[in-house]
């Protein structure tokens, strides 16, 4: 069997759903899973309708109400699916109205209030498959097994999951049905509905591909695949022909937002290859992602940035000893909840970068007692990803580029993942330098 996803743009939608379909109709024979993500922007407009209920108590969901029963007419779907659509729309209404009179909305309130996305795209799909003759079922993912911890908005599904879910999914599979899953949310142990954080399709469908020892998770998008480089900076950026999974998970945190950064947890596990591809031009391979790679392959795929990033300068007045300084540095940002990204350290000074939203006062207070401390705004890290044990190749070309146009590397560090080297230059210089290491690693094309 095999896992196929679509994302919202690819079922936004009754052109786009008669498309998808025709797609997933070329691969029946291989017993596909669908997995789908709510229709179009559903989920940012169920969050603003969330927003509207809580601030100003008004129930709004017009848009949402008009564009489902939309693409209902166009698809010539029978009463019953309208009927079932209804019932899940009377709900959402009634959850807005609870929202609105009580003026709260916590983050399981928040999870409840997406899940209906999904839930209404599922159900159309479903009884269109059904109507042109492919007998399909529509199947929360709860009722197909998926459990997850109750850390609403970026649940993790508990490894009860793994059992369950193939348990669920085969006799489907064996009844000739092809079963269309919801993606992105799960149950709690206590019933209540959670989301595996925005994007998380991607998850839904890597787990039941690994669960259920699938051939290969294909994950269907908008864009020809992973890029070598984000193609609004970058025009000749083009698609990367296989990457890691490391590799894929790195350039996911790191700005190339292809696919949900645990996307490949899953996978990892069971050694699933995933491939990612572009539903609006089918032709295009995409980008394979799996365990191992050909030894002979470019020694970098990818190149990506992240702006808006801070510098920390921390120099020891060496009031502790060597150990003592660093465990109090890292202990320091730690009870602050604050998350750092790079770090690079001597015996008397650590060098760290973070996402500029965090607040730093206190931890500069606290740290005032042993060290000195110099904050420096406006930053942007860098990313290379490849492989890094030709890392002195990499960084031999990488910092003759910088040098001829000019910019100062101002830290650097190898990830601790061993796919990518990371460096920092100044915000304002940080669109010009992936430019020329594009150029240099990939040439003009
Ligand atoms: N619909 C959810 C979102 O927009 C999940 C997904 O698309 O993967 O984040
Ligand atoms: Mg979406």
């Amino acid at each position: 069997m095999i896992v196929m996803k679509f994302g919202g743009s690819s079922v936004a939608d009754a052109q786009r759903i008669r498309h998808v379909v025709g797609i997933v109709k070329t691969q029946l024979d291989q017993k596909p899973v669908l997995v789908l993500s709510a229709m179009g922007d559903t989920t940012d407009h169920l969050l603003e309708a969330g927003s509207a209920a809580f601030q100003k108590g008004a129930v709004l969901i017009e848009q949402i109400e008009n564009h489902h029963f939309d693409t209902i007419k166009k698809l010539k779907l029978p009463n019953q699916v309208r009927k079932e659509v209804s019932a899940l729309l009377e709900e959402l209404k009634r959850l807005l109205s609870g929202i609105s009179l009580l003026r709260e909305m916590t983050p399981r309130t928040k999870d409840f209030l997406v899940s209906f996305g999904e839930r209404l795209s599922i159900r159309i799909v479903a009884a269109y498959c059904n109507s042109i003759g492919i007998p399909a079922q529509a199947c929360d993912a709860w009722d197909v097994g998926f459990v997850s911890d109750s850390n609403f908005t970026s649940a993790e599904l508990i490894k009860e999951s793994w059992e369950l879910i193939p348990q669920k999914i085969a006799p489907l599979l064996k009844a000739g049905v092809l079963p269309i899953v919801t993606g992105f949310i799960a149950k709690d142990l206590n019933g209540n509905i959670t989301t595996l954080g925005r994007g998380g399709s991607d998850l839904t469908a890597t787990m039941i591909a690994a669960a259920c020892k699938a051939q290969e998770a294909q994950v269907w998008k908008d864009v020809d695949g992973i890029l070598t480089a984000d193609p609004r900076i970058v025009a000749k950026a083009r698609p990367v022909e296989t990457v890691s999974y490391e590799e894929a998970a790195e350039l996911a945190y790191f700005g190339a937002q292809v696919l949900h950064p645990r996307a490949m947890q899953p996978c990892i596990k069971t050694g699933t290859p995933v491939l990612v591809k572009n539903s609006y031009n089918i032709a295009a391979p995409g980008t394979r992602i799996v365990a191992v790679l050909d030894k002979k392959s470019v020694p970098v795929r990818a190149i990506t940035f992240r702006k808006n990033v801070t510098l920390v300068d921390i120099v020891s007045t060496r009031m502790l000893g060597q150990y003592g300084f660093l465990a109090e540095v890292f202990s320091t940002f730690a009870r602050h909840h604050i998350s750092i990204d790079m770090v690079a350290t001597s015996e008397v000074s650590v060098s760290l970068t973070l996402d500029a939203a965090q607040d730093l006062s206190a931890v500069k207070k606290e740290l005032a007692r042993i060290a000195s401390i110099d904050i420096k705004t406006g930053k942007a890290i860098v990313t290379i990803v490849g492989n890094v044990r030709r890392s002195s190749e990499i960084l031999a070309k990488a910092f003759k580029t910088c040098q001829l146009i000019g910019v100062p590397v101002q830290m650097i560090s190898q990830g601790a993942s061993k796919v990518n080297i990371s460096f920092i230059v100044n915000d304002a210089e940080a669109v010009e330098v992936v430019k020329a290491l594009h150029l240099d690693f990939f040439g003009k094309l």
